[in-house]
């Protein structure tokens, strides 16, 4: 019984050495430890033995177990790390292949004409105000001259918080107030860029959130001659040196006097288009000379310092430099959009 034994543990080995893959291991198995595989058959004859034979069978044939165990694990796990390692070599990155082109982020369209308006204005001297998005009613409107109840303050529609007399800011201006106590008495020459708010309905025309550059200059003698030729310079470098600029009276609380300024269309060239609804100009932006009540809030005395403003919306001159027909596009997170501002 013995040498039988000594036998097919050898038989055993040899198999298991000519196994090759996952499928003839678990084949291998089943033949000699699964339930009826000859080692298990071995260990079931020990019952059949004489008695004085079982103790030295016994341990032999459990050994021959445990080791055949031992080395059917092994040769388990060598099998895996050879399959990992083959597929491994079949994965292998060719180095020498061509990479695939990197997908560069860009500026976003709103972002990259706000630049470009604030380089305009940065070589004219004017340094770039950054001011809160969060207001109080008091900046946005009171100091602006627009005291409670005033009915100009319905050209905002505003949203408010849960806190009293806190909003976000529906236009840039009170940053203007924030920058004249900063620097007051010295002069001011500042752009304020920034995102603003309003409770409006979104239209292809209006969204609840967009940009605006805001523009101050105050100091001792600055008239609407200053206002004029600053504007219609921006106008040229950012459109185009043969722009015709016109002024047109307008209405603002803290601007006295106001208005509207307006280029020759750049799609029909003033001869009117439907983008110009016919009139052959567009509207770019509204300024006007500091109100003296707005001068004397940021600190300054009126009968010695005056001052001009002006205000844009970057979306809606890069709706006019780029033909863009939905202002909604801008923050719709549209990559086919995005993508064309390179
Ligand atoms: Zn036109």
């Amino acid at each position: 019984m013995l040498a039988q034994l000594v036998e097919l543990e050898k038989a055993a080995r040899a198999a298991l050495d000519a196994v090759a893959d996952e499928q003839a291991l678990a084949g291998w198995y089943g033949a000699y430890l699964g339930r009826k595989g000859k080692i298990t058959e071995a260990v079931k004859a020990l019952g059949e033995l004489p008695r004085a034979e079982r103790p030295a069978y016994g341990q032999r044939v459990n050994e021959a177990k445990r080791t055949l165990e031992a080395a059917h694990e092994a040769r388990r796990a060598a099998i895996v790390h050879a399959a990992q390692d083959d597929a491994l070599l079949a994965d292998r990155v060719d180095v020498t292949l061509p990479g695939r082109p990197a997908h560069p982020g860009r500026l976003h369209p709103a972002t990259r004409t706000q630049r470009e308006i604030c380089a305009i204005f940065a070589d004219m001297g004017f340094q770039v105000y950054r001011s809160r998005h969060v207001e109080s009613d008091e900046f946005n409107f009171g100091l602006l001259n627009m005291p409670p109840h005033h009915p100009a303050r319905d050209m905002w529609s505003t949203f408010y918080t849960t806190t009293p007399g806190v909003i976000l800011r529906t236009h840039t201006s009170p940053g203007q107030v924030h920058a004249m106590r900063e620097y007051c008495p010295e002069p001011v020459r500042v752009v304020l860029p920034g995102m603003c708010y309003r409770y409006e309905q979104i239209t292809a025309r209006s969204e609840i959130m967009f940009n605006q550059i805001e523009g101050l200059a105050v100091g001792p003698g600055i008239t609407m001659t200053d206002l004029k030729g600053t504007l219609v310079d921006f106008a040229r470098r950012m459109f185009g040196a043969e722009r015709k600029i016109r002024f047109r009276a307008s209405y603002f609380p803290f601007t006295e006097p106001s208005a509207e300024v307006d280029m020759d269309c750049i799609l029909c060239g003033g001869r009117g288009c439907r983008v110009c609804k016919e009139t052959g100009w567009l509207e770019i932006l509204g300024c006007g000379m500091v109100h003296p009540v707005v001068l004397r809030n940021g600190g300054y005395d009126p009968a010695v310092y005056s001052g001009f403003a002006f205000g844009m919306g970057p979306e809606r001159i890069a709706m006019l430099k780029y033909g863009i027909q939905d202002i909604r596009y801008f923050w719709g997170n549209d990559v086919r959009f995005l993508e064309q501002f390179g």
